[in-house]
């Protein structure tokens, strides 16, 4: 039996400075292949969105090429990690080759902490050794808590902290520019092991099955278009600060989409940005928030189906199905909900202001529950991820840690006036906007601001 290296891709897809799969090469010298598999249980997730899944396909595709040119190859199977494995094994085994190493990425979610558990077991008692690394964050939650050991509520010390962690030596490497290390390339490939082997491989069939369903345009994927988007940015962050709350204006980095599949992280990006300036201060911030509502979702893993506060888990909410639909359709006679909620259904993407304001008014003006909002986002943001959208649901909601107070409560026209002063967002998406076929409001803005605060108020 010859010994080789197995990386297992998951969201980090891409070869560029991934600490998991270059350590795996090193210690391999090179001899190790790629393995991606397509876990059936997520195909058939409630929350599963047609459009993103066409993104990540695209990005495994790019994957592909990346290690192609490095002489290496990916097999995409469609058999979850468990059944994965063990067919790979035996694959192996009847070619006289056996996995010594097995690496991947750490990931943060509940349910990959569980399969992730398992499968470390189940290699492990075959005599595997498994190899982990940080890759999709920059600190990892237990990297960050507070002087007692538990874990931060509240962003503004969390992110004091988070800065600390960063200052010191072994937080410092983490920005630190790319190495050399990169240029390493494969000795093996499935294709070498087999040339019959690269045709189990089934991401042109995924594709080809979710073509069908896809509605929009998927934007392009991959590593060498994250850093030409990120390269884009650069030239436009001096201005973060002043604009990013303006959806009209190009002035966020439109870097989340890609920050989700790995192909590029927060940390390649940060290591490259002139740190130095208050936009950059303010665009770091935001990398934080990120990392906060990991620590939350892992620290407090019950947050994926419940209120983070516990005193808002016996809310009555409406849940009218009539408005809920209009809401969905943007169809509520709030033209900035309706353009938002229009933009994300035709491409999958939304503004952060404006998700803001589209999941205040959800919550506190057709009383319907966050966790519908939060999933219908799910099934259309290319973006969605469930620790940032369930934090951005809970702080609408007033539900989750560190929220909006729940008596502060958006106005969607005078956040309209404020934020898309001019109307272009809004007129873009919104094209009967100022005409006589402009819908006329479901609902009566301030009479029900003061029903959800007396829903909220009789809960403490
Ligand atoms: C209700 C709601 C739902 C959201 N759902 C998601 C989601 O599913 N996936 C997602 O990545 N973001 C989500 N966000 C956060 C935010 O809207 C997006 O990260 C941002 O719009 C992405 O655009 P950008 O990359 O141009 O952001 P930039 O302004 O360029 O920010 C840089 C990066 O910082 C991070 N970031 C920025 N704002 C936030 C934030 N408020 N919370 C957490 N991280 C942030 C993102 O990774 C982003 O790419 C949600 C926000 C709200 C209010």
């Amino acid at each position: 039996m010859k010994s080789i290296g197995l990386h297992w891709f998951r969201r980090d897809l891409r070869f560029d400075g991934n600490p998991a799969l270059l350590r795996n090469i090193e210690e391999m010298r090179g001899r190790v292949l790629c393995v991606f598999f397509f876990d059936a249980t997520f195909l058939s997730r409630p929350d599963f969105s047609v459009g993103r899944f066409a993104f990540f396909i695209k990005s495994l595709q790019s994957l592909k090429d990346q290690l192609r040119e490095r002489g290496g190859d990916l097999l995409v199977l469609d058999d979850g990690p468990d059944a994965g494995f063990e067919r790979i094994l035996n694959l192996l085994d009847k070619h006289q080759l056996k996995p010594a190493l097995v690496t991947w990425n750490r990931d943060y979610e509940p349910f990959a902490r569980l399969r992730d558990e398992r499968i470390e077991r189940w290699l492990q008692k075959r005599d595997i050794k498994v190899l982990t690394e940080r890759d999709h964050l920059i600190c990892e939650p237990h990297e960050v808590l507070k002087d007692d050991g538990t874990p931060y509520r509240v962003f503004t010390p969390y992110y004091r902290k988070w800065k600390q962690f960063l200052a010191t030596s072994g937080g410092r490497v983490r920005l630190a520019a790319p190495t050399a290390k990169d240029k390493i390339n494969f000795e093996l490939s499935w294709k070498r092991v087999d040339a019959k082997i690269p045709a189990l491989d089934r991401c042109d069939t995924f594709e080809k099955q979710n073509r069908r369903r896809l509605k929009i345009n998927v934007p392009e994927a991959g590593t060498s278009e994250a850093f030409r988007v990120w390269k884009n940015f650069g030239h436009r962050l001096d201005a973060y600060k002043d604009l990013r709350d303006f959806p009209a204006h190009d002035a966020t980095s439109g870097l989340s989409i890609f920050f989700k599949n790995g192909s590029i992280t927060t940390a390649q990006v940060l290591s490259r940005t002139n740190r130095h300036s208050a936009s950059a201060e303010k665009f770091i911030s935001e990398v934080a928030w990120r990392e906060f509502y990991y620590s939350i979702l892992f620290n407090f893993p019950y947050v994926e189906t419940e209120s983070f506060n516990p005193k808002y888990r016996n809310i009555k909410w409406e849940n009218d199905e009539k408005l809920f639909k209009k809401w969905k359709s943007g169809e509520t006679g709030f033209p900035l909900v309706d353009a938002g909620m229009r933009e994300l259904v035709q491409t999958g993407r939304m503004h952060n202001r404006v998700r803001m304001v589209v999941a205040s008014f959800l919550v506190k003006d057709l009383h319907i529950d966050w966790r519908w909002g939060e999933r219908f986002f799910m099934e259309h943001l290319l973006d969605g991820d469930l620790a940032a959208n369930n934090g951005g649901w809970q702080w609408a909601a007033s539900t989750g840690c560190d929220p909006q107070p729940y008596f502060r409560i958006f106005n969607p026209q005078s956040q309209a006036k404020k934020f898309d002063p001019e109307n272009s967002y809004i007129q873009k998406w919104v094209p009967e906007f100022g005409t006589k076929n402009e819908l006329r409001p479901i609902v009566n803005h301030a009479e029900r601001a003061r029903r959800a605060v007396t829903l909220y108020r009789k809960l403490g």
